[in-house]
């Protein structure tokens, strides 16, 4: 797949027109370094080229090979046994293609010498430390970093360390050595481990014993030409973080100090100092004692050493850079969630939960104060509650942003209280010249109390939260297991509802309605069942409030429509063409903006007449946002649809209100119709019998259980009924037979 067109060649040779003592050298055809590039994109392949056409490395031209995919990049690889640098694109055709590809080119392809520049197209793709180190990666850039000079300045590092490793083959012994050992010291942790590392390593190279130090000469202005010491072994060891210029040692000092400034690589009979290179942290030297001289070899070895060092220092700073985005939150500067996490897992790995405590901390109301006051004032405020979170709970305590307007403290009980973790709250806050006082919610949890781990624990507190912000707003709400088991009962049961649903295990029941005075079936009410093992079901007070609250309750809703129009199709066709079928709306399917559309599409799919259908919406509905539900409900009138004012007694409509509403039918709560030797019940079910005569409104009881219930609702002269007393909900198979049954 080598795409080197004529014409670019020729424009080549005519651009290049540096005369250097690089591209002096011979114009054999093999003298050429391959790269591959391996890439889905046909835009990276593009730029690529483009930014290094007429390029020299080491005085060799560059030839390009190409491939789109894994399977493109084998074939090249099985043909071609000496590409100098494979630039692989981490995220092809699956987020990990890239680094799957590594391991088969190292391990299966067996390609070791073949230097690999990994590219990703964002920081959150960067591959793991492991990866880099277990595979012998050079290098990984983003690709927005890769501009023409630092393209050309990763693939000269890389082509250098490739072709040194080609010279010194000889030396595999020590090479081995030298690549095992870059990758170990990407093990280390922290600079400092890092540094220890390579004069361990290198002092192993030389065979010298472990004696020596590095120092760095730090990029900040203010310390510039002051190098530091930052790793030191042997006899050098209490030097470790004191100024080069305290080294007694003349004749080290003199050669570090040398290497700095030269920025090479500097030997005397006595020793030597390595230069390792440039990076964020500033130019970084190696001094070991070594009274050895140094052959060829030894030099080359030494060489490729320090620009594998160089390459891993850089590669720690950029991981670190990298963790340090993904564990800090930029807008306050404090741990994020995932930090927070970290630690409290550290903690318990080393110490027992008890006595340790986790509080969550929401500010009330923010998205109004982000809403009215704009969000640079909000961003403002949360600095402000950060910075005065972390001067309340200072080190040792955790202070994290969790989400949005969400901190948490995690810490001793010594410094965490039930009474202080409000307190920074107190006073208010100053916000650009502006006092804003702010309430707060909190959650908190005994660390000991949490069943599971870090996330568990977040994950409990967050539920104390919840809580407190329904019941408590402003105050600070305790752990309580039973409370963190119910909540967790209740998503898993909603978990569940969901994958019922999804799997089409939900089923609808009807209960006939019937005439009173008659004893006609009027009509029939869908009620949604959930069948589980045993015959049993779910009861629906159990899991509709969930569905309620979560939303599922406006897709659910809309099966549930839909499967009982079309039962009631199937009535009409089966010669029951005077049954109404009932559907219970809920207030989250009511207010849904796309209801109205909702039910004109089930309409015309079912093919049934809206006057057939009753929809039973709760008394509540007259009541909260009265305005909108009103015109939903004409809205719902206007379709053509029957309205009745469900579980009606419970709620408390006001008379006015109940007139303006456009329903058709009241009906009466099944509890004042079972409670019915009860006076007072007697005499509101008997108000409500006359209430709906007065509003000209019909009105069902429904839950009548009993003879003496239907009796009493006879004398009323109720308009119609609904109740185990004459038929429980049923399926619909049972239902038809039912019917036939009365019907003889
Ligand atoms: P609801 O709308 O008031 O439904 C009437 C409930 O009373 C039903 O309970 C029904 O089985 C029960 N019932 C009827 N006659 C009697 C009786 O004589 N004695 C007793 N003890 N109970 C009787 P179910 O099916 O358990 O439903 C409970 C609630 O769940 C319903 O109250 C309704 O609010 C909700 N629900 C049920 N199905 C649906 C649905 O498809 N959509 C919506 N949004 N809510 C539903
Ligand atoms: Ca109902
Ligand atoms: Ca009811």
């Amino acid at each position: 797949m080598a795409n080197d067109n004529d014409n670019s060649s020729e424009m080549m040779e005519f651009l290049d027109d540096k005369p250097s003592s690089e591209s002096e050298a011979p114009k054999v055809k093999s003298s050429v370094w391959r790269i591959l590039i391996t890439d889905d994109e046909q835009d990276v392949h593009t730029a690529t080229t483009f930014a290094l056409r007429n390029t020299r490395i080491l005085g060799r031209k560059i030839e390009f090979l190409h491939a789109k995919s894994a399977r493109e990049t084998i074939e090249i690889l099985k043909k071609y046994k000496d590409i100098a640098v494979i630039m692989l694109d981490v995220v092809m055709e699956t987020p990990n293609a890239g680094l799957d590809l590594v391991a088969v080119i190292r391990e299966e392809l067996n390609v070791t010498d073949s230097r690999i520049i990994l590219r990703t197209g964002q920081p959150n793709q960067a591959p793991e430390i492991e990866v880099i180190r277990d595979y012998d990666i050079n290098d990984y850039k983003l690709k927005s970093e890769l501009t023409q000079s630092k393209l050309y300045a990763a693939l000269t590092t890389a082509v250098r360390s490739y072709k040194q490793i080609r010279m010194i083959e000889a030396g595999k012994k020590g090479l081995d050595m030298i690549v095992r050992s870059s990758a170990d010291l990407l093990n280390k942790n922290g600079l400092h481990a890092f540094a220890q590392g390579v004069i361990i390593h290198l002092s192993g190279l030389l065979s010298v014993p472990p004696e020596g130090l590095i120092c760095v000469r730090r990029n900040d202005k203010r310390r510039e030409g002051q190098p530091e010491i930052i790793a030191a072994a042997g006899q050098y060891c209490n030097l470790i973080d004191r100024p080069l210029a305290d080294l007694e040692e003349v004749h080290a000092r003199t050669l570090l100090e040398s290497s700095l400034d030269t920025r090479s690589n500097v030997y005397d009979q006595y020793g030597l100092a390595l230069y390792l290179g440039s990076n964020a942290r500033g130019d970084m030297s190696c001094y070991v004692s070594s009274a050895t001289q140094l052959d060829e070899i030894d030099q080359s070895l030494l060489e490729l050493f320090c620009t594998n060092i160089s390459i891993c220092a850089d590669n720690l700073t950029l991981l670190e850079q990298l963790s340090d985005s993904a564990y800090i939150d930029e807008l306050v500067g404090l741990p994020n969630r995932n930090a927070l996490i970290k630690s409290i897992e550290q903690t318990l790995e080393s110490q027992s939960p008890s006595g340790y405590l986790l509080a969550i901390a929401d500010i009330d109301n923010f998205a109004e104060i982000n809403a009215s006051l704009g969000q640079k004032y909000g961003d403002r405020l949360l600095q402000a509650v950060a910075k005065r979170m972390r001067k309340y709970f200072p080190e040792p305590c955790v202070v994290a942003r969790i989400a949005g307007d969400t901190f948490a403290v995690f810490a001793k009980d010594t410094y965490l209280k039930a009474d202080n973790i409000l307190e920074p709250f107190s006073t208010p806050f100053d916000i650009s010249g502006e006092e804003q006082m702010i309430s707060v919610t909190a959650g908190m949890v005994p660390l000991e109390k949490v069943d599971g781990g870090a996330s568990e624990a977040v994950k409990d507190a967050s539920i104390v939260l919840k809580q407190a912000k329904t019941r408590n707003r402003g105050d600070m709400c305790r752990f309580d297991s039973v409370m963190v088991e119910q909540a967790k009962d209740r998503l898993e049961l909603l978990k569940n509802l969901r994958t019922a649903f999804d799997m089409e295990r939900l089923i609808l029941h009807y209960q006939p309605k019937l005439c009173l005075k008659t004893e006609r079936v009027l009509g029939v009410e869908a009620l949604l069942r959930w069948p589980v093992e045993g015959g049993e079901f779910v009861p629906p007070g159990h899991f509709i409030p969930l569905a309620e609250q979560s939303g599922l309750i406006v897709r659910l809703g809309e099966w549930i429509l839909r499967t009982a129009l079309m039962e009631l199709h199937v009535l009409d066709h089966h010669g029951w063409h005077d049954i109404h079928m009932s559907v219970n709306l809920s207030v989250a399917q009511l207010q849904h903006p796309a209801m109205i559309q909702t039910l004109k599409r089930v309409l015309a799919e079912t093919e049934v007449k809206p006057e057939m259908v009753d929809l039973e919406v709760t008394e509540s509905i007259a009541m909260d946002d009265a305005c909108y539900n009103n015109k939903m409900l004409n809205e719902i009138k206007t379709l053509g649809f029957q309205l009745s004012l469900d579980d009606f007694g419970t709620g408390f409509s006001s008379l006015s209100q109940l007139q303006k509403i456009p329903i058709d039918r009241l009906k009466i709560d099944q509890s004042f119709v079972q409670a019915f030797e009860d006076q007072h019940s007697r005499d509101i079910v008997e108000l409500i019998v006359h209430l709906g005569r007065k509003l000209n409104k019909k009105v069902i009881a429904e839950g009548a259980e009993t003879k003496e219930q239907v009796d009493f609702l006879k004398s009323l002269e109720c308009d119609e009924v609904q109740g185990f007393y004459f038929a429980r909900p049923m399926s619909a198979d049972k239902l038809h037979l039912w019917l036939k049954e009365r019907e003889h």
